[in-house]
């Protein structure tokens, strides 16, 4: 995969996070111990810092090694997710990655998350964005980009009924209705970084 390339994944999602950290704060406040921006600033600015040197390896190193700052950096409980989901999906992933197989990979990845956190989607976390957006990617068609934006951003909006059965935000049981989750937040906003870089078709 072309160096610019993946400079310009890793500078637009990095930027985009660190863009929307007070906003993640915000509405971990409302659910958790409102460090969820705080948290993705610190692990993509480090990721940010050390851009030229994840880009210039193959795609998979690259992915493998950003998971491995995710885990050191952000901490949390998303730190070993986020870094549990790029690491799988670095596994998975062919240099240079297809349609196809990197569709094939994010479902390994989502698959390992599911295990780390014993979580399933449904439980307000961010799997209620990863696994619709990845389920829509699955079913291919034209406009994929477009659909995959669209259904990253209802996705985020469904966990705002939901009660949360896992993470922090299980503690407060019903109090949890009627805010978005944090980390399904912050998974549309990547998948919105990536997409503003790949295109929309
Ligand atoms: P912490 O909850 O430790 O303060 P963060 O605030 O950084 O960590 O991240 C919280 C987010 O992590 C939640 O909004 C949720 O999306 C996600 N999360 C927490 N626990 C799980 C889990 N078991 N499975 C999937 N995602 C989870
Ligand atoms: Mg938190």
């Amino acid at each position: 995969m072309n160096v610019i390339i993946k400079q310009q994944l890793i500078e637009s999602v990095a930027k985009k996070l660190i863009e929307h950290a007070d906003e993640l704060t915000a509405l971990d406040q409302a659910v958790g111990d409102g460090d969820h921006g705080l948290n993705m600033k610190r692990g993509f600015e480090a990721i940010l810092a050390d851009c030229e040197t994840h880009a210039a390896k193959p795609f998979p190193d690259m992915l493998k090694g950003i998971g491995t700052q995710l885990v050191m950096k952000v901490g949390g409980a998303s730190g070993p997710l986020y870094g549990t989901l790029f690491m799988a999906f670095a596994k998975e992933v062919t240099d240079p990655p297809t349609l196809d197989g990197a569709c094939k990979a994010l479902g390994a990845a989502i698959e390992a998350v599911k295990a780390r956190g014993k979580s399933e989607p449904g439980q307000k976390t961010m799997l209620d964005v990863l696994v619709p957006v990845h389920a829509e990617w699955s079913s291919g068609g034209a406009d994929l980009g477009k659909r995959l934006l669209d259904k990253a951003k209802s996705a985020s909006e469904s966990t705002i009924p939901m009660k949360a059965i896992r993470g922090r935000a299980s503690f407060l049981g019903d109090r949890s209705i009627g805010h978005m989750d944090p980390g399904a937040r912050s998974s549309q906003l990547m998948i919105e970084a990536i997409i503003q870089v790949l295109g929309e078709s």
